[in-house]
Parts: structure tokens; C-alpha cells; sequence
């Protein structure tokens, strides 16, 4: 311990706690309620993938230092993924980079891209890692908050022109949206591109759940808008696509001259990661339209089943069309505190959530937002939503 009076976490990080999903993960553990809150799916992806893994930790493929933008397979697995769902051309060598998870991708490109006070603009409600990347890189952040319209959230085109000023450097955008659920549609996503090019911003798109969307919502990763392939940095997951979240696999794929920049950051950070791992996602990258589609569907029902659910219990559902997320309004049950009444949560029906409210700067826009993630087995998800109805009596 220091005798001075000095707090020992700096002044960017002195905001930042530990995160929502470590807390209420806790919870989960601590009260043996059922954990709607963290998002990690409770069944394992494909046995071939996992088996994948196994053999390359047998066969001593991986077990050592992997090259450093990660092994030539998974590049090329991730540039020939980016081609044949969008049409996208990188070049594995030298446009597609490996990365202990988007998480690491996610501050790699912030430390890389941004000088002391550039402002970053990023959706509230906005994942929780992108404040704290924004801050560590000494960035400002700029919310420009979703607000829900007949039943879901939409963003305001409006809002977000007026948010852009001399001083931003970059757009930080999430579709499929955490955790509101909102798939960006063609014309937001052309409008944020010709505003790109305009005020000449890098955009920086988290696409980690673009392979998670529901009914005729559709996935268009922002590169293929006109003016954006030169100017974007794509983040994906093989968490999130396939249901591996503790591998930590990710990466990014964007010009040469960024995916430089965001390695330079990335090689002090982690340098690599995750060696026997990038060679099961390799495979992963390459299974057949159907499994992404069974995988879609899967979650649809899920999604079907837990909104329902929460209807049923008394909750307001805001329906999402994309990722693995069902926000809420606690609104009909008389409380008004996102946050009190998730701590309050397990005790009284014995499940765990997540308050949106600690994704807002803003401190009314979210106040009596819960967020639940549909993951899992489908009796979990009985059992926890019959446990709710406990909420309105
Ligand atoms: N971005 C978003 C929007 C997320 O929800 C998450 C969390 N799963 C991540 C990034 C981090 O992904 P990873 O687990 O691959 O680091
Ligand atoms: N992305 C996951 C979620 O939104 C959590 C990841 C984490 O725990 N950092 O729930």
C-alpha cells in the first residue's frame, strides 16, 4: 500500500468499476439464480469445431507463439469468409488481423487510431468496453443515443450529423446492436457512410453478431457502402458466431495501411493468443451457409420463446432483430431503477439480468431498462421466465 494521497487507478480509468457482466455473473454464482446477464451461450458450438481444437493441441499445432497477425490458415479462412457472405476482398497477408477476441481488436484499433481529446462517437446505449477503450486511449466519447420507436430502437440520423464536430476522428458503430438488439437497415447505414466521407471519419464497425439476425432484418457490414472499404475497420468473433466465447478469437479486416496500424497497437498488448484455438475458427470460417443458418433459426426461436416469456411476466419486450439480446422496460412493474432492481433480482425470482442503464452516460435515457439474453437451453429459458411471473404478484 502507498501512503499517498494519490488514487492509485489513473484518471482515465477512475470512471470504470468492474464490469456489469463480472458483477452480475457473481450474483449469478453467489445466489445459484438462473444468469440471463452475461452473454455467453450455455451450450458449446459445433463438436467438429471443438474437436478441431483438440487435434491441434495433440497434433503440437499451436501450442507455441502463432505469427503474430495469427496463422496464415485463419486469415485466409477469415478473407474467404468476408468474400463469399459480402462480397468483400481482403488480402489475408496483409488485411486481416488475429486478436485475443473483438475486446482486444476493440482497443488495439482505438489505441492505434486516436490522439489525446479526438472525440469518438458511439451509440447509447454502448458496450461497456468501448468507454473504458475510448478512455485509456485518452479519446472523448460522444454518445449518440438509440431511442426505442414503435417497439424497438432506431437510431436519429439527425442527432448523429449534429454530433460530429472538427475534432472527431472516428465513428464507432455496433450492428447487430448490443444491447438493443437494433440491425442498422440499408438507408442508416448509407446515410453514416456518406457522412463518413464527408467529414472524412474512420469508421470503426463491430460487426460480432452479423451472423445473428431474425425474421427479414439483414446483416450489411458497413465496408461495402461506397467510400467505406478505404476508410473502415471490421471487427468480428468467433465467440459470437460460433458459441466459443471463452477461445477468445477474433479479428479485423480493413486497409493495409490500418491493419498495420492496429497491429502495431495489438503486438503490445497481447502479441498473440490463443494458438491452437485460430486453427479449429479457421475451420469454423469455413462451414457450410447451413450451419449459420440453423444457428439463426435456433436463436430466432429462443428469442420467440424468452420474449414471450417476458411479455407473459409483464414486462414491455423491445423485439430485437439481431444479436442474442432482449431489452425491456421494467416500467409496468412499479420500479424505476434498472439497476436496483437487477441486484434485487435473484432474491425475489431467482434469476439474474443485466441494467442497461450502465451503458448511458445519459443518465434518464435508460434508466428502467433490463437487458436478457436468450442463449440458452430452451428448458433454462422456461424455467427462468416461469420464475419472473413471480414479479407481478
Ligand atoms: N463487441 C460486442 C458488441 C460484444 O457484445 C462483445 C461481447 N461479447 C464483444 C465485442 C467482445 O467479444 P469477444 O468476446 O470476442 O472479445
Ligand atoms: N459481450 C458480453 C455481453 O454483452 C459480455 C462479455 C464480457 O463479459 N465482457 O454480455
Amino acid at each position: 500500500m502507498t501512503s499517498s494521497t494519490r488514487p492509485l487507478l489513473n484518471r482515465r480509468l477512475a470512471e470504470f468499476g468492474t464490469t456489469i457482466f463480472a458483477e452480475m455473473s457473481a450474483l449469478a454464482l453467489r445466489t445459484g439464480a438462473i444468469n440471463l446477464g452475461q452473454g455467453f451461450p450455455d451450450t458449446d458450438g459445433p463438436e467438429e469445431i471443438r474437436e478441431a481444437a483438440v487435434r491441434a493441441l495433440r497434433d503440437g499445432r499451436g501450442n507455441q507463439y502463432p505469427p503474430g497477425p495469427g496463422i496464415p490458415e485463419l486469415r485466409a479462412a477469415v478473407a474467404a469468409h468476408q468474400e463469399r457472405r459480402y462480397g468483400l476482398s481482403y488480402d489475408p497477408d496483409a488485411e486481416v488481423l488475429v486478436t485475443a477476441g473483438a475486446t482486444e481488436a476493440i482497443a488495439a484499433t482505438l489505441l492505434a487510431l486516436l490522439e489525446p481529446d479526438d472525440e469518438v462517437i458511439a451509440f447509447e446505449p454502448y458496450y461497456d468496453s468501448y468507454a473504458a477503450c475510448i478512455a485509456m486511449a485518452g479519446g472523448t466519447r460522444v454518445p449518440v443515443t438509440l431511442r426505442p420507436y414503435e417497439g424497438s430502437f432506431r437510431l436519429d440520423l439527425d442527432e448523429l450529423r449534429a454530433a460530429v464536430t472538427d475534432r472527431t476522428r472516428l465513428l464507432l458503430i455496433n450492428t447487430p446492436h448490443n444491447p438493443t438488439g437494433t440491425v442498422l437497415t440499408r438507408a442508416e447505414l448509407t446515410a453514416i457512410a456518406e457522412l463518413a466521407v464527408e467529414r472524412d471519419l474512420l469508421v470503426v464497425t463491430d460487426e460480432v453478431y452479423e451472423h445473428l439476425v431474425f425474421d427479414d432484418a439483414e446483416h450489411l457490414p458497413l465496408a461495402t457502402f461506397p467510400g467505406m472499404r478505404e476508410r473502415t475497420v471490421t471487427i468480428g468473433s468467433a465467440g459470437k458466431s460460433f458459441s466459443f466465447t471463452g477461445w477468445k478469437v477474433g479479428w479485423v479486416t480493413s486497409t493495409q495501411e490500418l491493419v498495420t496500424a492496429v497491429r502495431t497497437a495489438k503486438q503490445y498488448l497481447t502479441y498473440v493468443s490463443a494458438g491452437p484455438f485460430q486453427y479449429a475458427v479457421a475451420e469454423a470460417l469455413r462451414l457450410p451457409d447451413a450451419y449459420f443458418d440453423s444457428f439463426r433459426a435456433d436463436l430466432q426461436r429462443k428469442r420467440d420463446l424468452l420474449g414471450d416469456g417476458l411479455r407473459a411476466a409483464g414486462f414491455e419486450v423491445y423485439q430485437p432483430q439481431g444479436t442474442y439480446f432482449i431489452t425491456t422496460d421494467i416500467t409496468p412493474f412499479g420500479d424505476k431503477d434498472a439497476y436496483a432492481f437487477c441486484r434485487a433480482l435473484p432474491e425475489r425470482c431467482g434469476v439474474v439480468a443485466i441494467p442497461n442503464s450502465v451503458f448511458y452516460d445519459d443518465p434518464n435515457a435508460g434508466r428502467s431498462q433490463v437487458r436478457f439474453a436468450f442463449c440458452k437451453k430452451d428448458d433454462v429459458l422456461a424455467e427462468a421466465t416461469s420464475r419472473l411471473q413471480r414479479l407481478a404478484s
